[in-house]
C-alpha cells in the first residue's frame, strides 16, 4: 500500500499531499507551502519520520500548487516533474502570482515532463499518469489502483468541478476530461481533490451537480 499524508496551505486552502511507500520514500505532490510556518510544517513531517523525498510531482502548475516547489528542490536536491502542456501556466506564474497579489520571485524549472498514459514507479508500487485536461491545459491525475485512489489536482471536488476561466481553461475539455478519466475508474475509488474533501467517483457521478 501507498499511504497518503494530507496538508492544506496557503491563502487558496490548496491541499498538498505526500505519498509514502514502506520504505519511507516518498513524492511529493503540489508542495503549496506559501510562508515559512508552511514551509516548516512540511518539512519537519517529512523529516521527522525519516522519510526520503525522490521526486516533486505536479497535478498542474497554479501558483497555489507550486508556492512551495522551489524550496522543496533547494531542501532536497529532486527533480520537479509536470505535464509538458501545463509549461504556458508555468511560465505565467510570476504575472498570475502578482495579478492575485502574492509575491513570487522564483518559477520553478521542470526537470521531466510526464506524458499521457506513463506511470511512474516509487518502490514497488506504480501510478499511472492520467491527462486530464480542461482546468489547464497539461493537468494530469495520479491513480494508484491497488490502493482505490485518485489524486486529481483541481478536476474533480466534492459537488463541483474545477474553473475553467483561467488561461488554457476550457468548460467542455474539463468535462469530458471527467468522463474518459474519472468516470471510467470503479465507483469505490477515492479522489483527493487540490481543495476541500475527498470524494469517491460514485458519489460524484450520483450527486455532482455539474455532471448530471
Ligand atoms: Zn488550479
Amino acid at each position: 500500500m501507498l499511504r497518503l499524508q494530507i496538508f492544506t496551505f496557503n491563502p487558496f486552502q490548496e491541499n498538498t499531499y505526500l505519498i509514502i511507500d514502506e520504505q519511507n520514500q516518498c513524492w511529493i505532490v503540489d508542495p503549496g507551502m506559501y510562508n515559512e510556518v508552511e514551509k516548516n510544517q512540511l518539512f519537519q513531517y517529512i523529516d521527522n519520520n525519516n522519510l526520503i523525498p525522490k521526486a516533486i510531482i505536479n497535478t498542474h502548475t497554479h501558483i497555489d500548487h507550486i508556492f512551495g516547489v522551489q524550496a522543496c528542490k533547494k531542501r532536497y536536491q529532486i527533480p520537479f516533474l509536470i505535464h509538458r502542456l501545463d509549461l504556458p501556466v508555468l511560465n505565467g506564474a510570476k504575472s498570475s502570482a502578482m495579478m492575485f497579489g502574492f509575491d513570487f520571485s522564483e518559477t520553478p524549472t521542470p526537470d521531466e515532463y510526464f506524458q499521457e498514459g506513463s506511470k511512474i514507479e516509487l518502490g514497488k508500487h506504480v501510478v499511472s499518469i492520467l491527462l486530464v485536461p480542461g482546468h489547464s491545459p497539461g493537468s494530469v491525475a495520479f491513480y494508484h489502483k491497488e490502493s482505490g485512489w485518485i489524486i486529481g489536482g483541481d478536476v474533480l471536488f466534492q459537488g463541483s468541478i474545477g474553473r475553467t476561466d483561467l488561461p488554457g481553461g476550457n468548460f467542455e475539455t474539463l468535462i469530458s476530461s471527467i468522463e474518459k478519466q474519472f468516470f471510467s475508474l470503479h465507483d469505490e475509488t477515492i479522489v483527493y481533490s487540490g481543495h476541500g474533501p475527498s470524494t469517491t467517483i460514485g458519489f460524484e457521478k450520483k450527486h455532482n451537480p455539474f455532471l448530471q
